[in-house]
């Protein structure tokens, strides 16, 4: 179509890929998704659809190979706490996603393709800012000194510089955000990688009333969760916005990781005990801290806590009754 926008979107067998390639359709754009698998609970509403790995330079080339007037590079190996604090997987986690990075940006470079949104992560700030569950400090300058607690901030910390030296030597003009737990149906929901409001929703799902969930460490830690709808919206006002980032794109209601599961009970209708077990944790406190986004492109989120985890629980209660 004559003067039809188009996208591409990696990582568009995801989460908040998939999620990204329904919402741009919406918009009339044309969407080239790529991954290394469909999307696992619905069929991809992508023009196109690439199954290819992206740590090949080639693949890159391949799907690159045509003008984008937006690029969302969403793809990364990661996972909730399970996945990224158990120290296990740090040697995939750092070489796949730096090789996707380099090789996505490089073909995007050299096609003359300009502007490219990165999601980087929360989990790129210092761990020394993060000990005091009540008191995080997530602004986006208390990045430096660098001290991430894992090896899958560190990873996002270098593809945060690599894709701005781009754009400074290069004329790229990158889009950097800093996603803070990003939840909603359609999530990975059990199998190691999922994280906290999928996790105890699935726990809660299978869980009799009366009975008992299991808890990883205290509960007392804290982080807030920002609902999909959310999410897509900041990153697409900030992808066609003027403002590189690195921004937080999160949400500010802290919750304990205790009372977020009390929330989902309540939801589920469903009266259980909490059993604190040993478990990979991440820091103590995080929270977003949304006052440079506000300031930059006038987005704060729209829906709460509350209401998200609604239309998420159902969706999750609905994988556990289908077995
Ligand atoms: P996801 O795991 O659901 O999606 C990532 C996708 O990348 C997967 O479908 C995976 O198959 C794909 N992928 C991995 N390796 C690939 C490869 N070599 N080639 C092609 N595709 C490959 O994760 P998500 O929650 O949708 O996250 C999207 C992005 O946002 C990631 O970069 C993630 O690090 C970042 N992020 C997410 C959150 C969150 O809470 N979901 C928080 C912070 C940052």
């Amino acid at each position: 179509m004559l003067g039809q926008k188009s996208a591409l979107v990696c990582g568009a067998g995801g989460f908040i890929g998939s999620h990204m390639v329904k919402r741009l359709k919406q918009e009339g754009f044309w969407v080239r998704g790529v991954d290394l698998k469909y999307p696992e609970f619905t069929g991809t509403v992508a023009d196109d659809f690439v199954i290819g790995d992206l740590r090949d330079a080639h693949v890159c080339r391949h799907v690159a190979d045509r003008h984008f007037d937006e690029v969302y590079q969403l793809a990364a190996d990661m996972g909730g706490a399970g996945f990224v604090f158990t120290g296990e997987n740090d040697a995939d986690i750092m070489h796949n996603s730096a090789m996707i990075n380099l090789n996505m940006l490089d073909a995007c470079y050299k096609r003359n393709i300009k502007r490219i949104f990165y999601s980087s992560s929360a989990c790129m700030y210092p761990e020394y800012n993060q000990m005091d569950p009540d008191n995080p400090k997530c602004s986006e300058d208390s990045a430096y000194p660098a001290a991430p607690d894992s090896e899958y901030g560190w990873e996002k910390l270098f593809s945060e510089r690599l894709y701005l030296a781009y754009q400074r030597n290069h004329g790229m003009e990158v889009r950097i955000a800093r996603y803070h737990n990003i939840f909603g149906p359609e999530g990975t929901w059990t199998g190691g990688r999922e994280k906290a409001p999928a996790a105890l929703c699935r726990k809660t799902a299978m869980a009799s009333d009366g009975g008992e969930i299991e808890i990883w460490g205290d509960g007392k830690q804290t982080r807030s969760f920002l609902y999909i709808d959310d999410c897509l919206e900041a990153t697409i006002r900030l992808t066609r916005s003027v403002f590189t980032g690195p921004v937080n794109i999160g949400s500010e209601e802290m919750v304990t990781i205790n009372q977020l599961a009390e929330m989902i009970m309540k939801i589920a209708g469903k009266n259980l005990k909490i059993k604190h077990i040993p478990g990979p944790l991440g820091v103590r406190g995080r929270n977003s801290d949304n006052k440079l986004i506000k300031e930059k492109i006038g987005w704060q989120p729209a829906v709460s806590l509350k209401d998200g985890l609604e239309k998420t629980y159902p969706w999750i209660k609905e994988q556990v009754d289908k077995g």
